[in-house]
């Protein structure tokens, strides 16, 4: 009998994480050496962890180098239509792994390191998540480089390089506290500075009006200096660039003028200027109308905007170097991307470019200006619209709020013309909105600025046309287009399920990874017991790993063949989060009334941050925990129920959960949800769904077939006319015993016993002001979760309806997603086809 193998060995086989010839880890050995020698100045002797992780990461990003000067080399050359995604979040995550699944580098190097005496694994952990984002937005934009990368797209991603992504979030009594996210304090391995491509940017001053044109004079001047990232696409020798900015003071800051003697304190007051770049703000859904806000949007779009407007004028045509000076061919050569209204800027400023500076009559202008920008909505909650105060505008960037004046008059004096005397519809559709504040609506702009608008999921590219924007789409139907949302199947499939990427595989061979509707073809093994057995496998392998995680992190005992019901995702009301408690509370006082019965174990995870301003996200994470503390501890419940808050939810521990879930809980209020695109990580991870009726959970469902997914609650019409009745918790509270009894315990302190009054400010919501009806969907809710459960007691019928979600899932790709863009609103042609690898370090 041959020995059971090692976890090294297990993971040397599996296929897709390529191949470990000789030759390739004597070279990556030799490199590791090198980059720890030469590049971090360290011995064995003395060398740590991080600078083992940093020699490993150096020698894959040479791997890098060659194929990017390359792909860059051949645009030039080629000058294709460049695609420009403008996004003020880039959600990245790590990058080491990634870019030896890439690179087909991952066997190899496990192989190097491990004949080196290091776990490659231990090492990646070492590396800090780039965490340029809040949530599904900023995930989005990372999943889009991948994918525009792995389809050959000339594209770019530009936004802002924060010193502080979003914060650290740790537990400290039951309650959130936030830390700072110094993810650059040891520095970046996989960003180049580029000074001398650095730009000036302009903020306050005046506008002069002269005959020949308008001057924006008086300003003050911040340099943004870029700082290049690679992006490679899947094994096609391709590899983009996502750029971000970075605030630099100029060196004659605060110099210029008489301040005798003020050298000292200007040199200390840089700091000023370079806080554009400090942090993200950390509000997800939420419009928070700051000026160093405002200036961030400003920011990323001028840079960019110079950046796209040069690499437009020079460019090669044939074998000669040319200089466009005609930019009426913009729009051929030039998309501009805008990931929500975040860098809605960007209208007004290429008016400005090409009117002020490049002298162009304005209709003309206009014209390039619309067809060259498009803009995708992510959601409609109104709290959330970005909606500037006029006088913020007018101190930071005088000159824009004249411009979108001049767009808005113009747009005005089309609408009345087509709805002569409809004075309401002016008032409703002008960029300008009256009142004791007059403010700028943006996303009225974009709609207006750009030839496409989309929203991102079927269902709400739809509400946008029938209620948030339905006097644009009257106007012009043309615009409107619907995106769905996708994932990156490299990250989320390849790279944080090995496993299960492989089971498949010696089903239907490596082309999945590419082209993810062959997952169909798993349809042909849905009876078939090796099949089932084998994705069953992986799961249960995947659960007893997490187990061992949350065991160590969360000191409770973890019932790895309990259910593991997850929800992760931003703390917010409309996600209902709140709704989930319930069940656990209802599922809690059950086992209590009868301890006896065959419940069906469940562990039960929460994740999530709350905005550090938002308090209501804040006292629901104080409430799961406080729940946690009373279930968890209650000796009559013992394993079949634990209730875990997973601490600091973020890229990295999406990649460790989401593979070791059972069930995925996407149960917002149907309407409120844009997308979602933490659903399709579940769904393509072998997770079964309980969601509403809400963003792309209706096309998930559709995919995997209804029988396949736990569909409840009120659809959007019942939504509406519930809303049209008017909601009444209190008619819910008193009708149904068990929600009854769940509320009267979090008011009266049965969760909070040393504090009984610490959760009024929920109950209180949830009775006289829940905009998102937790209780109308609460019944539904419970009888559908009983449905989930019995399912479960039978894993072999469970296990084939996770069979038919996975065949489902290829349609939320976002290679998919990037292919509509490409040919539906960008105008430019994906392709699978290779570069030629270049010579050294293939
Ligand atoms: C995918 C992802 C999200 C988005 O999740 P939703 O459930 O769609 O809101 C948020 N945060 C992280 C870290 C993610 O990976």
């Amino acid at each position: 009998m041959s020995k059971p193998l090692s976890d090294h060995d297990k993971k040397k086989q599996i296929s897709v994480r390529g191949l470990a010839g000789v030759e390739n880890v004597a070279d990556l050995k030799t490199n590791f050496n090198r980059h720890l020698h030469f590049t971090l100045v360290k011995d064995r002797n003395v060398a740590t962890r991080r600078d083992y992780y940093f020699a490993l990461a150096h020698t894959v990003r040479d791997h890098l180098v060659g194929r990017w000067i390359r792909t860059q080399q051949s645009y030039y050359e080629k000058d294709p239509k460049r695609v420009y995604y403008v996004s003020l979040e880039f959600y990245m995550g790590r990058t080491l792994q990634n870019t030896m699944v890439n690179l087909a580098l991952e066997n190899a190097c496990d192989e190097a390191t491990y004949q080196l005496g290091l776990d490659m694994e231990e090492l990646q952990e070492m590396e800090e998540d780039a965490g340029l984002g809040n949530g599904g937005l900023g995930r989005l934009a990372a999943c889009f480089l991948d994918s525009m990368a792995s389809l050959g797209l000339a594209a770019y991603g530009y936004g802002i390089r924060y010193e502080f992504g979003i914060f650290n979030q740790k537990i400290a009594n039951g309650w959130q506290v936030e830390e700072a996210d110094d993810w650059l304090r040891y520095g970046n391995p996989w960003e180049k500075a580029r000074p001398e491509y650095m730009r000036p940017v302009h903020f306050y001053g005046r506008t002069e009006h002269h005959p020949d044109g308008v001057k924006w004079v008086d300003t003050q001047v911040v340099l943004a200096l870029p700082y290049d990232t690679p992006v490679p696409g899947y094994r096609n020798n391709i590899v983009n660039t996502m750029r971000l900015w970075s605030a630099k003071a100029p060196c004659d800051f605060n110099l210029k003028d008489f301040n005798v003697g003020g050298y000292i304190q200007a040199v200390l007051d840089r700091n000023l200027a370079e806080n554009i770049s400090r942090v993200l703000y950390p509000n997800d859904n939420f419009f928070e109308g700051k000026e160093l806000r405002l200036k961030q949007e400003y920011f990323v779009v001028a840079a960019t905007l110079q950046d796209i407007i040069r690499r437009f004028k020079t460019s090669k045509f044939g074998s000669r170097e040319i200089v466009r000076t005609d930019f009426s061919t913009l729009p051929d050569k030039v998309a501009i991307q805008l990931n929500d209204t975040h860098p809605a800027l960007a209208i007004p400023e290429l008016m400005r470019v090409l009117v002020d500076e490049e002298k162009l009559p304005w209709e003309k202008a206009w014209d390039i200006c619309v067809k060259t920008c498009a803009y995708t909505n992510h959601t409609v909650l109104p709290e959330a619209l970005e909606r500037w105060p006029i006088d913020l505008f007018q101190t930071l960037l005088p000159r824009h709020l004249e411009i979108i004046y001049e767009i808005n008059r113009r747009h005005l004096e089309r609408i009345a013309s087509l709805h002569p005397g409809d004075v309401d519809r002016l008032r409703r559709m002008s960029m300008i909105e009256e009142g004791p504040q007059k403010k700028v609506n943006m996303a009225h702009l974009c709609i207006v600025g750009s030839h496409a608008v989309n929203g991102v999921a079927r269902i709400h590219s739809d509400i946008l046309k029938a209620t948030v924007f339905k006097d644009f789409y009257e106007m012009d139907p043309h615009k409107f287009q619907n995106k769905t949302n996708g994932i990156t199947p490299r990250r989320w499939l390849v790279m944080c399920n090995p496993g299960l990427a492989e089971v498949i595989a010696e089903r239907i061979g490596e082309d999945f990874i590419r082209d993810l509707d062959q997952l169909q073809k798993l349809r042909n093994f849905v009876n078939d017991e090796a099949f089932i057995r084998d994705v069953a496998k992986v799961k249960q392998e995947n659960k007893l790993k997490f187990a061992v995680h949350l065991e160590e992190h969360y000191k409770v005992k973890i019932n790895p063949n309990s259910m593991f019901d997850v929800q992760v995702k931003r703390i917010h009301e409309y996600k209902r989060q709140l709704l989930n408690c319930l069940h656990i509370i209802t599922f809690y006082n059950r086992i209590k009334k009868e301890p006896n019965k065959q419940w069906t174990p469940r562990t039960i995870m929460i994740g999530g941050k709350a905005a550090p301003g938002y308090h209501t996200a804040k006292m629901i994470i104080r409430l799961i925990t406080a729940i946690g503390e009373v279930v968890n501890n209650d000796p009559v419940v013992d394993d079949r129920l634990k209730v875990i808050f997973l601490e600091n939810y973020r890229v990295t521990l999406a990649e460790k959960a989401i593979p070791a879930s059972d069930l995925s809980e996407q149960i917002s209020t149907a309407g409120t949800e844009a997308s979602g695109t933490g659903n399709m990580k579940f769904m393509l991870n072998g997770a079964l769904t309980i969601g509403t009726m809400d963003g792309a959970n209706v096309e998930m469902a559709e995919e995997a077939g209804e029988d396949n997914f736990f569909i409840f609650g009120m659809r959007v019409e019942d939504v509406e006319a519930m809303d049209a009745k008017g909601y009444n918790a209190f008619e819910f509270y008193n009708r149904i015993p068990e929600l009854k009894q769940a509320i009267d315990q979090i008011a009266g302190g049965f969760f909070s016993p040393k504090q009984p009054d610490l959760f009024k400010d929920i109950v209180n919501m949830l009775m006289h002001h829940d905009r998102f009806k937790v209780f109308a969907d609460y019944e539904d809710y419970i009888k559908c979760q009983e449905k989930v459960s019995a399912l479960y007691k039978k894993p072999k019928e469970w296990t084939k309806k996770v069979i038919l979600n996975i065949a489902g899932s290829g349609k939320f790709s976002s290679d998919r997603t990037i292919s509509q863009y490409a040919h539906e609103i960008w105008g430019v042609e994906p392709t699978l086809e290779k570069l030629a690898a270049p010579d050294e370090l293939k």
